[in-house]
C-alpha cells in the first residue's frame, strides 16, 4: 500500500514522498519514493501536476521541479500537489515503460493496491489525489520515439460543461496547436480515469524525447503556469496568444484510426514532410526502406485523410505496426464544443 507522511491539508509549503512498496533482490523492506510537493493556501481549487507519467518526457518533469522550487505559498490560492516525476523508476531509467514491472503507467488505470509498482501508483492516484482535486495537469511529449508539433491536447469528454471548461484550459496553455485525440492504442489512460470522475483534465504533447529545444522548454513552463493562473491557483494576469500577438492556436483533431498511421512494414522510416505541414489524403508523408533487400522500392506511406502533420515517428528504424505520423485535421472551437 502506497503511504505519505505529507499532510495533504496542513498550510503551507511541504516536501515529501509516495512511498511505494517494492523488494528488489538487495533490498528486502525497500520503497520506492517518488517526491511530491504540496503548497496549500486557503480557499480556492486544488490542481494536481504531474510530470513524469513517462520517464522519457522532460519537459513537464523539468517545468514541474522548477515551479516546485519557485512558488510561494503566498502565490498560492487553494492547493497545488506537484509530481515532477510521477512514474519515477522510468524516469531513473529514461524509458517510457517502468523497468520494475514492464508496465506502461499510462495504461495502468484504475490500478491495483496489491499490484505491482505501477499499478499501486495508479491506484493511489484514482483513490486518493484524483478526489483531492478539482484539476488535473499531465505533461506529456512524444519521449523517445515521438516528435509532436508542440500542444496541449484532449479528449472529447461526452459532458459538455467538462469539455468547455478542458477546451479553454488547453487554450490557456498558449499553444500554437490544440489537439484532439482518440485512444488508438488502448485503454487505462490517466487522463480519463481522471475525466471520469469528472475533473477538468489538461495534458499536453510537448515536443519530443532526448532533444529538447529551449523554445519547447519555455511553452512547458510559460504554459503550466498561465494554466495555473487560468483556473485561479496562481496569482498574475492570464495571457493569451492575441494577447502576445501571436495568430490564434490551430485547433485539430484526429478521430478515426485512419489518422494515425501505422508502419505497413518493418525497415528504416523517412518523413517526407515537416512537422506542422498541410496534407490532402493521397499525399506521400513517408517511406519505409528495406533493410534486406535496398533494390526494392521503398513501402510507402500514404495519408488516408486531409489535415497537419501532428507528430511523426523519431527513431528511423521501424518495426511493423509502429506509429509513424499522424494526421490531424483542422476544426472550429464550435465543431469542438458541441460535437
Ligand atoms: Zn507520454
Amino acid at each position: 500500500m502506497v503511504f505519505t507522511s505529507l499532510d495533504f491539508d496542513a498550510p503551507g509549503k511541504q516536501q515529501g514522498f509516495l512511498q511505494v512498496p517494492y523488494s528488489h533482490n538487495l533490498g528486502g523492506w525497500a520503497n520506492v519514493l517518488v517526491p511530491v510537493t504540496v503548497v496549500q493556501n486557503g480557499a480556492g481549487p486544488t490542481v494536481l501536476v504531474l510530470g513524469g507519467n513517462h520517464g522519457d518526457e522532460y519537459q513537464g518533469q523539468i517545468a514541474a521541479m522548477k515551479l516546485a522550487r519557485e512558488v510561494t505559498t503566498e502565490q498560492v490560492r487553494g492547493r497545488l500537489i506537484l509530481i515532477p516525476s510521477l512514474n519515477f523508476p522510468a524516469a531513473q531509467a529514461a524509458t517510457r515503460l517502468s523497468p520494475l514491472d514492464g508496465m506502461n503507467l499510462n495504461r495502468a488505470f484504475p490500478g491495483d493496491p496489491e499490484g505491482p509498482v505501477s499499478s499501486q501508483i495508479a491506484h493511489y492516484l484514482t483513490t486518493v489525489l484524483f478526489p483531492l482535486s478539482d484539476v488535473v495537469i499531465d505533461i506529456h511529449s512524444g519521449g523517445r520515439s515521438m516528435e509532436f508539433v508542440p500542444c496541449s491536447h484532449m479528449h472529447l469528454v461526452p459532458d459538455r460543461a467538462q469539455r468547455a471548461a478542458m477546451f479553454s484550459a488547453m487554450l490557456a496553455w498558449n499553444t500554437e496547436f490544440s489537439f484532439i485525440y482518440a485512444d488508438i492504442a488502448g485503454s487505462g489512460l490517466l487522463p480519463v480515469e481522471a475525466e471520469n470522475q469528472g475533473k477538468l483534465v489538461v495534458t499536453t504533447e510537448l515536443g519530443g524525447g532526448e532533444g529538447v529545444s529551449a523554445k519547447v522548454h519555455r511553452v512547458a513552463q510559460q504554459g503550466l503556469r498561465n494554466v495555473l493562473i487560468h483556473v485561479g491557483l496562481l496569482q498574475g494576469t492570464e495571457e493569451t496568444r492575441a494577447g502576445l500577438g501571436l495568430p490564434p492556436t490551430i485547433i485539430t483533431q484526429a478521430l478515426n484510426r485512419d489518422d494515425y498511421l501505422l508502419a505497413p512494414e518493418s525497415g528504416i522510416f523517412e518523413i517526407m514532410v515537416d512537422l506542422g505541414t498541410l496534407v490532402r489524403a493521397g499525399d506521400l508523408v513517408g517511406a519505409i526502406h528495406h533493410l534486406e533487400r535496398p533494390d526494392r522500392a521503398p513501402e510507402p506511406v500514404v495519408a488516408r485523410s486531409d489535415g497537419f502533420l501532428i507528430t511523426m515517428r523519431v527513431p528511423c528504424l521501424t518495426r511493423q505496426g509502429d506509429c509513424v505520423a499522424v494526421i490531424a485535421r483542422q476544426v472550429s472551437a464550435d465543431e469542438v464544443l458541441h460535437a
